[in-house]
């Protein structure tokens, strides 16, 4: 489930917390291990081996045996995120996301269409989470011939007969707003069992929460404290940090929140005020274009000491254009827990640049916003080691590669093989009603609804 009943986000009732010995305990387990007793933490009504059997079967997509390698790169550490299907830091949550939802539809004998609108990546990454699964077909709308040859690539060559891509005539805008349409008709929603692809599922945050207890437990023998610097867009990567650091407590350190131009959650921990951009700016980092952060209201829940109506009050206020104001007491709570950097496309640039040529190491422009962040912090993150999330790998932008270093990433063989491999897509103008059409003409046999 997305959104909450009431319009709301759900949360866990509570965080559990991880002795010294439990750790210890789970210092040598794999990516998958770690996954299953992280996990089990939180879950109540799926069985453990059957929790078990998703988490491996999730994972076998990926590329890397340590599923999220922690790199060296100079006096910090790089967690790659990027080695599932799409290259991207989603695959660890929607791989395992596809498994949940087929489980849940199997067990109660429903079907569902799960329609989206992509600029690109999470339209990817949830194809790859979805297809060839039973009782759930996926419709991802793009702009036609907007999309990063890369990013279209890994969309259309997907040819499972539960996955349309649908190409819009239009732009990203349009896209989204046709989804929007589509999900407002109440009944066109409810007789085909729409669901939405969105950051805001609670099942996403939770995958997310495994890889900082696992490269924590990396580190653990050889500091006192670990630091997170997270590429945030909608606060969900960050989120997932922030349970993790109240599940282990004070040996993670205070998280660094780094943003591009986009910078409403920088202004928030600086300030102390939660204010709407006018506009979405348009960055080298594209996947962190963000107007307002989707997760952050959960934040705002443990900020407000678990007074869900105070949440309430705030959003709906902040929905009819009232700025979000916390008083001096939790802004200090904030800045225990945060810190902050907006990174302009000109220093995401050069710390690809200065990275590859000290380094040798290549970030993606996303990794690179968190990667100056936490250069920029480094005096401040005192007594620990400094872990920077690499949300992408530097091959699914090449572009912004190529301005930095004026050569081209390596291609990595997961891409190559896309090249020629055949395409499926439906194009469309961008109309509400012709997509409907699109829509229900996959309509699968013995579809229910769920009443
Ligand atoms: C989605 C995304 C982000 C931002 O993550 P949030 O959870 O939205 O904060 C950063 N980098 C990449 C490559 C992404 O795809």
């Amino acid at each position: 489930m997305g959104l909450a009943t009431d319009g709301g986000l759900l949360v866990s009732e509570s965080i559990p917390s991880l002795s010294e010995d439990t750790l210890l305990g789970w210092k040598k387990m794999t990516y998958q291990q770690v996954a299953l007793e992280v996990m089990s933490l939180f879950i109540d009504d799926i069985s453990r081996q059957e929790l078990k059997v998703m988490i491996d079967d999730a994972y076998s997509r990926f590329t890397h045996p340590d599923i999220t390698p922690l790199v060296r790169v100079g006096d910090m550490w790089v967690l790659e995120l990027f080695h599932g299907p799409t290259l991207a830091f989603k695959d660890i949550a929607l791989q395992l996301l596809g498994n949940f939802f087929a489980y849940i539809l199997k067990e109660r004998g429903e079907r569902i269409k799960i329609i989206g609108a992509t600029s690109g990546d999470t339209g990817s990454a949830a194809i790859h989470g979805v297809r060839g699964r039973p009782n759930i077909s996926i419709f991802i709308l793009h702009p036609h011939k907007r999309v990063s040859h890369v990013q279209e690539l890994q969309m259309t060559t997907v040819t499972d007969e539960n996955v349309v891509n649908i190409a819009v005539e239009g732009t990203f805008d349009d896209c989204q707003a046709i989804v929007k349409t589509i999900f407002n008709d109440l009944e066109f929603r409810k007789s085909h069992n729409l669901a939405a692809v969105n950051s805001i599922n609670w099942a996403r945050v939770l995958a997310q929460v495994v890889y900082y207890v696992y490269a924590f437990l990396k580190l653990m023998d050889h500091t006192e404290k670990v630091y997170f610097s997270v590429p945030t867009g909608n606060f969900g990567d960050i989120f997932a940090g922030f349970i993790a650091r109240n599940m282990i407590g004070s040996r993670i350190g205070r998280l660094v929140l780094a943003t591009n131009e986009n910078d409403i959650l920088t202004r928030f921990i600086q300030e102390g005020r939660y204010v709407r951009s006018r506009s979405v700016k348009s960055t080298t980092s594209p996947s962190m274009d963000i107007q307002v952060a989707s997760n952050f209201e959960r934040y705002l829940y443990y900020l407000f000491d678990k007074d869900s109506q105070k949440v309430r009050e705030k959003m709906e206020a902040f929905d009819r254009g009232v700025d979000i104001e916390v008083t001096p007491e939790q802004l200090r709570k904030t800045r225990e827990e945060f810190e902050s950097v907006s990174v302009d496309r000109g220093l995401t640039s050069e710390t690809i640049k200065s990275t590859y040529i000290k380094y040798g190491y290549l970030l993606d422009p996303h990794t690179a916003v968190g990667f100056a962040a936490a250069q920029k912090l480094y005096e401040r993150l005192t007594g620990g080691e400094i872990i920077c999330l690499a949300t992408a790998h530097p091959a699914k932008f090449p572009e912004t590669v190529q301005d930095a270093i004026s050569a081209l990433p390596p291609v990595p063989v997961s891409i190559k093989k896309l090249e020629g491999m055949p395409q499926k897509l439906v194009v469309s103008q961008a109309d509400v009603n012709e997509i409907k059409l699109i829509v229900s003409r996959e309509i699968g046999k013995g579809e229910r609804s769920i009443a």
